[in-house]
């Protein structure tokens, strides 16, 4: 198998820009902010995706507030039947209150496992932090030269400039904030 290639042109010069063509979804290596060999100029190929930022978004976590409203619903409802049937203990209000109390057990067990999962998703991404700083050994290389770049203020802007999502951590870890949109 030979290399796949695909071309892009210089958006300046209009120069032919040959490079690696990606695989499907996986994004090629390295900074998406190229220098065209023509003329010099900076221009944007979103075929490449910077290491770190990518990796961080993979990290990121995501609280089930959603499920926690699912599990409330339910749980809310099996306590005002148990609060009704304990004033007046009717068959009648027997029947919502199982009903409301088996749906609730439900939810809230799916909730507890949500939550568990979320703070062990929690811990993978503080042990993943501390790799991208280098707090807990090396960075692979590719993550540590993608930092390196994501270390410069100018750098982080023209991202930004060219619609890539830059989160805020990336700012303040070098004492920066981000543009005002
Ligand atoms: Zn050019």
């Amino acid at each position: 198998m030979g290399e796949e290639t695909s071309t892009i042109r210089c958006p300046h010069c209009g120069a032919q820009i040959e490079r690696e063509r990606p695989e499907q979804e996986q994004p090629l290596a390295g900074s998406p902010l190229r220098k065209c060999p023509d003329c010099g100029r900076i221009y944007f190929d979103d075929a490449y995706a910077e290491a770190a930022l990518t990796a961080f978004e993979t990290a990121e976590v995501k609280f089930p507030y959603i499920k926690i409203l699912y599990a409330l619903v339910p749980t809310a409802g099996a306590a005002v039947y148990l609060r009704q049937h304990l004033l007046t203990p009717t068959t009648g209000s027997l029947v919502p209150l199982i009903a409301f109390s088996a749906i609730a057990i439900l939810f809230d067990v799916m909730l507890i496992c949500e939550l568990v999962k979320a703070a062990r998703r929690g811990r993978r991404r503080k042990d993943f932090l501390d790799r991208l700083e280098g707090r807990a050994g090396e960075a692979e290389p590719g993550l540590r030269e993608s930092l390196e770049r994501l270390s410069k203020k100018d750098y982080l802007d023209a991202l930004v400039k060219c619609g890539e999502y830059v989160p805020v951590y990336f700012y303040k870890r070098i004492g920066e904030k981000p543009p005002k949109k």
